[in-house]
């Protein structure tokens, strides 16, 4: 398995570990674009936000779930954050394992670049 980010599952690679269930795990992102930025992925292998399957919805759903239960923890659940998810080149997704970013601490504005 090549997918860099189920290295980081696997324990094959090193990830700063934030957060970590049966069906999703929490590491910060290596180039943060934010004071927090936190990437939150399904341990099973999906490669793009097109490749999810009916039976994926639970875990999906877990992953927003779990940006909003990090950022009450982070303390800017209130204040507001940013959640994005990048869907192929257009969309600029460069790592094919589907990722929830989170972000915080900072203000962000819309529309996105
Ligand atoms: P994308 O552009 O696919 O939406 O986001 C990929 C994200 O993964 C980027 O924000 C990038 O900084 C992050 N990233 C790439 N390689 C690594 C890595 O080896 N470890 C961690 N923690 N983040 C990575
Ligand atoms: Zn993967």
């Amino acid at each position: 398995m090549e997918c860099l980010f189920c290295k980081i599952i696997n324990r094959e690679i090193p990830g700063d570990i934030v957060y970590e269930d049966d069906e999703v795990l929490a590491f910060n992102d290596l180039n943060p674009q934010a004071p927090t930025h936190i990437l939150i992925i399904p341990k099973k292998h999906i490669a793009t936000l097109n490749d999810i399957e009916e039976s994926d919805l639970a875990t999906i759903g877990r992953l927003q779930y779990t940006a909003a239960q990090i950022a009450k923890e982070k303390g800017f659940a209130d204040e507001g954050y940013r959640v994005v998810m990048n869907c192929n080149d257009m969309g600029g997704q460069t790592v094919y394992h589907i990722h929830m970013h989170l972000m915080g601490g900072r203000e962000f504005t819309w529309p996105a670049g």
